[in-house]
């Protein structure tokens, strides 16, 4: 038997690997344009590239580095290309991959104040940066955790949690014939995740109400409270509304101030969905559109959308941090601390253990400052605008939305019914891809397939916004 520990990698061994990877991901992000953004793989190709079996040895790290080179890096799809402009258009930018490796380095693990007090800290600090961003009343607080499916998640656990009389933290919801159905409501254009929720939560998909949209995509505050009317009388119990501040499919935001006013009159939790949106809150001139998010009991802004944190980080704000401990607090003996005063992070939502995220925000918004982010957000929406002139102009396309933020939402007019028009649109997205440079993905709007041009990542310029258009009209003639 040994006595010496094996250890870790020797250090100097570790400098020297470390000093490597400083250079690969420079270099990387240095050229990460001239990969194509969508790799030229078929399924099973990288498993084939990969050992079928672990080594049984030691390797030395640069081999393995030669081999992230060689069969890592230049096989995934590329979210840091200026060309990414499919779902969301985001960066894993400078300060925030730094922020990521000095969180690595630390490794620690902020469940309770006394196993990170800076971790924790940092994270009230950082969180409360982004409240005063947004232009919020001091009430609310901070939270963070992976996904803005999670937040919303934790968002509706609590409004699950106050439903008053029903003890479901306690006794559940099975087999009692004292809980009416518990209803949640939110836009037909509403992310998934509303959904997901209603499903992990118990309340059932029967029991989310789909409110319908006006023409411009966002929520119909009058529609809502009929439904919520209509429940009522049939004895279900409405417990949630969750209005949406940047919808996925065409940025529209639900009328906040409406949709608040209707939560506050039937006493029903209202969480906002400003995945995406959130960050465009931080302008003043955008500021407007989110007006009534202020009354909200909670809000979700993800900065690994369009705050250029590296996935993941999103923020739950909630107004009375209180009912979300009320919701998840549960200290066994193991984890009893007598620090007074302190926020103990594992008591705001399901997971014990944590990572340190607040440390890349910090440095994000550190390193930029609110002016530089909000000039970066200014560019991406000029470019936006900048598209959708090109084209409104242009004979056989039409916009298919309004263009609030960043997001491009539009069509090839042509074709004789609306299924020849989608098969074209599919088309036309379908060579743009396979061209290499930039990468697009399509949505459904009222069932039709549009093309759908969203900006956000810090390396696209005019030039890329300009060769995606001459891509699509060069497809859309030869389609
Ligand atoms: C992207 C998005 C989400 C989901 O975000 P995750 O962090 O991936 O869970 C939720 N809501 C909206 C409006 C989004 O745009």
């Amino acid at each position: 038997m040994t006595t010496t520990s094996p250890g870790d990698l020797p250090a100097p061994e570790f400098r020297a690997a470390f000093h490597r990877v400083a250079d690969l991901v420079a270099d990387y992000l240095e050229h990460v344009g001239e990969y194509p953004v969508l790799p030229k793989v078929r399924p099973g190709d990288v498993r084939a590239l990969l050992a079928p079996v672990p080594p049984k040895d030691p390797e030395p790290l640069d081999r393995v580095l030669d081999d992230y080179r060689r069969i890592v890096e230049p096989n995934v799809t590329h979210w840091n290309h200026p060309g990414f402009m499919a779902y969301f258009g985001i960066t894993g930018s400078g300060p925030g991959i730094l922020g990521e490796a000095l969180a690595a380095g630390l490794n620690v693990n902020a469940m309770l104040w006394r196993t990170s007090p800076a971790a924790t800290e940092l994270e009230e600090t950082v969180t409360d940066w982004l409240r005063q961003m947004l232009a919020l009343p001091a009430v609310f607080r901070g939270h963070i955790n992976d996904t803005a499916s999670v937040s919303t998640f934790l968002a509706l656990a609590v409004a699950r949690d106050r439903a008053p009389g029903l003890e479901i933290r306690e006794r559940g919801m099975a087999g009692r014939a004292d809980v009416p159905a518990l209803v949640v409501y939110a836009s037909d254009q509403a992310h998934s995740s509303v959904d997901k929720a209603v499903i992990a939560l118990g309340l059932g998909l029967a029991n989310l109400r789909k409110v319908p949209v006006d023409d411009q995509f966002r929520m119909d505050a009058v529609a809502l409270e009929a439904m919520i009317a209509e429940d009522r009388i049939h004895g279900r119990l409405p417990i949630a509304v969750v209005a949406t501040a940047g919808t996925t499919s065409t940025t529209s935001v639900d009328p906040l101030q409406a949709v608040a006013a209707v939560c506050r009159r039937e006493a029903v939790w209202l969480h906002v969905d400003a995945a995406y949106g959130g960050a465009a809150a931080t302008c003043p001139e955008f500021r407007p559109l989110f007006d009534g998010m202020e009354q909200a009991d909670s809000i979700v802004v993800n900065p690994h959308k369009w705050l250029f944190t590296p996935v993941d980080c999103s923020v739950l704000l909630v107004r009375e941090a209180a009912a979300l401990r009320a919701a998840f607090s549960l200290v066994p003996d193991y984890l009893r601390t007598d620090e007074e005063g302190v926020t103990n992070l594992m008591d705001y939502g399901i997971q014990l253990g944590r990572r340190f995220r607040a440390l890349k925000l910090w440095m994000v918004i550190r390193a930029f400052g609110v002016t530089g982010i909000r000039e970066r957000l200014r560019h991406h929406c000029a470019l936006a605008q900048e598209l959708a002139g090109w084209v409104r102009a242009e004979p056989g396309f039409e916009l298919a939305a309004p263009v609030p933020f960043s997001v491009v939402c539009f069509r090839v007019t042509r074709g004789a019914t609306g299924e020849e028009q989608d098969k074209l649109n599919e088309r036309v997205i379908n060579r743009v891809n396979a061209a290499g440079s930039v990468f697009l993905a399509p949505t459904r709007l009222r069932g039709r397939v549009v093309i759908r041009v969203a900006i956000g990542n810090l390396r696209t310029g005019r030039e890329h916004v300009a060769e995606a258009w001459r891509l699509i009209r060069e497809a859309a003639a030869g389609v």
